[in-house]
């Protein structure tokens, strides 16, 4: 199901609603083409939905799970994207407006998008991931070998403090 609410709902009860569930990975995930990374569990939200003159306010967080490929090693590992101050108003008209179906708002694209702003351009298993070739020890003694022969990062800031 994707994430709807009653608009009806919410311009009776003065107070906001609090809403918490998950949209299922077709409902929200499937726009992304990357060969690194695929959506692999539920967008889960926990929000505060207000009705405000201008719009549906959204307040809260979202979270959801990929899987991904780093794109240094190739190693496959899961990333969890959060989003602990999640804030969206969703406008009842004009450009990009809530899709409406009878007394239903469907508030998914708000969520979504924010969800895929946060993603990363290049999954990495970890910050400091290396990558695959320098893993090799031959490599690494020739890579030591070359940095011996030219100028070292330490020279380049021996110089910079000149
Ligand atoms: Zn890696």
């Amino acid at each position: 199901m994707p994430f709807r609410v009653n608009l009806r709902l919410l311009d009776e009860d003065e107070e906001a609603l609090q809403l918490e569930g998950d949209v299922p990975v077709e409902e929200y995930g499937t726009d992304l083409v990357d060969p690194l990374m695929r959506f692999a569990e539920p967008l889960h939200y926990k929000l505060t939905v207000d009705k405000q003159p201008d719009g549906i306010l959204l307040q809260g967080t979202l979270t959801a799970g990929l899987v991904c490929e780093c794109a240094r090693c190739l190693k496959s590992f899961k990333l969890e994207i959060k989003i602990d101050s999640f804030a969206a108003l969703a406008p009842l008209t004009g450009e990009g407006a809530l899709v409406q179906e009878e007394d239903f708002g469907d508030l998914t694209p708000f969520l979504r998008e924010d969800i895929y702003l946060a993603l990363p351009t290049n999954p990495l298993c970890k910050p400091e991931c290396r990558g695959l070739a320098r893993k090799a020890s031959t490599r690494d003694s020739r890579l030591e070998a070359a940095a011996g022969e030219g100028p070292t990062p330490w020279a380049a800031l021996d110089q910079l403090k000149l």
